[in-house]
């Protein structure tokens, strides 16, 4: 079982059948682990575990969903890697996604799964055609998740054509695509200046709406001109832009293998 089924035969073995019930400090006693919290420095969160109980501190920062993704991610820990304790950095998985650190990538898996299990996260997506910014919001604040966390879930939940990507003023950081995204799509290594992305972070301009944009501003593969899609954005810390692009134009995901790309990997 990936961290991620785990999670979700959680929920379903405890009955929940609606994102409120999901009572993260309720679910953690429930598998031996109390949770606490304290001003931690240097670190969000901590697992400390002894036999079959552990206790998880929390560091508390007074914004929810970053608290209860912290929670499961240390519960995450304690199913998926007992026997060791944890001194975890971050509260949101985009962090995570910057690094290469395996065991938190599975705990942030596990978290995001225990908090938004696809029976419940997937119909309550469905509802949108092609979310924008709010409707995002709104469906962090159903489901108690920040909104990166939340953007991160869609992006792999496979019900839109999606990427979610994060860039800095300098370059490409990461980025997550639905598993239907052809993988041929090939993201460009710095913000092109045509990008909405690009206006918001040089010159604070709001796009938090998708609105049709050029593939051509996106991808380096030679037929990306022939395209739009749909872009919005948004800045989740300073010097950093997270988009979202949806591949409205369902041609994008038929295309095939564009060999010209494989050398510039
Ligand atoms: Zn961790």
């Amino acid at each position: 079982m990936t961290p991620g089924e785990l999670a979700e035969a959680r929920v379903a073995e405890l009955g929940i059948r609606d994102p409120k019930d999901i009572d993260v400090e309720a679910i953690s006693y429930d598998a031996g682990v109390l949770v606490s919290y304290a001003p931690l420095a240097g670190c969000e969160a901590t697992l400390v575990g002894v036999g079959s109980q552990a206790i998880a501190t929390i560091r508390h920062s007074g914004v929810r969903g970053r608290e209860r993704f912290s929670i499961c991610h240390e519960l995450g820990h304690w199913e998926l890697h007992r026997g060791t304790s944890f001194r975890c950095r971050v509260d949101d998985p985009s962090f995570n996604l910057e690094t290469n650190a395996t065991v938190e990538r599975e705990a942030d898996e596990f978290a995001s799964n225990l908090l938004m299990p696809s029976r419940l996260f997937n119909p309550a997506l469905n509802e949108f055609q092609w979310p924008d910014l709010a409707q995002i919001y709104d469906l962090a604040r159903t489901f108690g998740t920040s909104q990166a966390a939340t953007l991160i879930r869609l992006a792999k939940v496979d019900s839109l054509p999606a990427i979610v990507a994060c860039y800095s003023r300098e370059k490409y950081l990461w980025h997550i695509s639905t598993p239907h995204v052809p993988r041929r799509w090939w993201l460009k290594g710095v913000l092109d200046p045509d990008t909405f992305a690009y206006d918001l972070l040089t010159r604070d301009i709001d796009s938090s709406v998708p609105r049709k944009q050029s593939a051509d501003a996106w991808f380096q593969n030679d037929d990306a001109d022939e395209f739009e899609l749909l872009e919005q954005c948004y800045t989740p810390a300073p010097g950093r832009v997270m988009v979202i692009l949806y591949l409205s134009d369902s041609e994008m995901c038929d295309r095939g293998f564009d060999p010209d790309v494989r050398w510039r990997r």
